[in-house]
C-alpha cells in the first residue's frame, strides 16, 4: 500500500450501488485531499481485476441477487483478500456488510449463501424489514461516544459470533435487527447498516476509517455547515420528525 498516495477502491457499483453508498468513497477521498494528501479514487467493476495495493476498499448496499454475484466475483478474483492480508481496510455497508459474513440468506426461498468469511457474522431474513432513520451510539477509540446518523433499509438480520464486535449500540432503529447492537468490527473490516451515505453524515467515523488505514492521527476538519446539518439529522431521528 502506498500511504503517500492512498488508493480508495470502490467495488462493484453496478451490483452494489443502488443506495448511493459510493458517496462514502468520495467522502474519504475528499477528506484526504482537503488535508493535502494526494488520494486517488479507483472504481472496479466485476470482470476487472481488484487492485491489491489499495488502502481502503468499499462495498455498498444492493439487492439480494446482486449480493450473490458480488460474492462469486470477489472470491474468483481474490484481490480483496490479498489486499486485506497486506494491511488494507474494508468498509462495507448493508448488503456489502452482509456478504462479508460467514453466510446470508436470500429472499423468500431462504437459500443460505456462503459469504466472504471476513466477519464472524451470519445474516438471516428477519421477521420484519428494518426501514427508517437510525441513530447509533459509537464508542470511539478514546472512549468518548459519538452519534451515528443514517438510514436503514434491510430485510436481513445479522447475528455476530464471538470474533466480531458490534460497531455501535442502537439508540433509534433496528441495527443488526435486535435493536441493541449495530454493525460489526473484526481486524480491519468494518460492516454497518446505515446508508446516508454514512461517512458523509458522520465525519468522525470517516476520519476513524482513514486513521486506521493510514496508521496515524488526523486533525479534525472544521466544516460548520456539516456540523449543523448533522445536528439537524440527529434531532430528527430522536424526535421522529424530519
Ligand atoms: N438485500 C439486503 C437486505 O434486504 C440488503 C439491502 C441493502 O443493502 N439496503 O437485507
Amino acid at each position: 500500500m502506498n500511504t503517500d498516495r492512498p488508493k480508495i477502491v470502490l467495488l462493484y457499483q453496478s451490483l452494489l450501488g443502488i443506495y448511493g453508498d459510493h458517496g462514502n468513497a468520495v467522502v474519504l477521498t475528499k477528506r484526504l485531499q482537503w488535508r493535502g494528501i494526494d488520494a486517488e479514487l479507483v472504481t472496479v467493476e466485476p470482470g476487472q481485476k481488484v487492485p491489491t495495493d489499495g488502502a481502503i476498499y468499499l462495498l455498498g448496499g444492493g439487492e439480494d441477487t446482486a449480493q450473490i454475484t458480488a460474492v462469486r466475483e470477489l472470491k474468483a478474483d481474490g484481490g480483496l483478500f490479498t489486499a486485506l492480508d497486506d494491511g488494507a481496510m474494508l468498509f462495507a455497508v448493508c448488503a456489502g456488510y452482509q456478504i462479508c459474513g460467514k453466510s446470508f440468506t436470500i429472499g423468500a426461498r431462504d437459500e443460505v449463501i456462503a459469504g466472504l468469511g471476513l466477519l464472524d457474522a451470519e445474516t438471516r431474513r428477519g421477521p420484519e424489514r428494518a426501514v427508517g432513520e437510525v441513530l447509533h451510539i459509537w464508542t470511539q477509540p478514546d472512549g468518548n461516544t459519538c452519534s451515528i446518523t443514517g438510514f436503514e433499509n434491510h430485510g436481513g438480520w445479522t447475528e455476530l459470533g464471538s470474533d466480531a464486535k458490534p460497531l455501535a449500540a442502537v439508540e433509534v432503529g433496528w441495527g443488526n435487527g435486535n435493536r441493541r447492537d449495530e454493525g460489526a468490527v473484526q481486524d480491519r473490516v468494518i460492516g454497518t447498516y446505515p446508508h446516508g451515505p454514512v461517512l458523509a453524515r458522520n465525519p468522525q467515523l470517516a476520519d476513524h476509517v482513514l486513521e486506521i488505514a493510514l496508521g496515524h492521527h488526523l486533525e479534525p476538519l472544521d466544516l460548520p455547515e456539516i456540523t449543523a446539518l448533522r445536528q439537524r439529522r440527529i434531532d430528527a431521528a430522536r424526535t421522529g420528525r424530519p
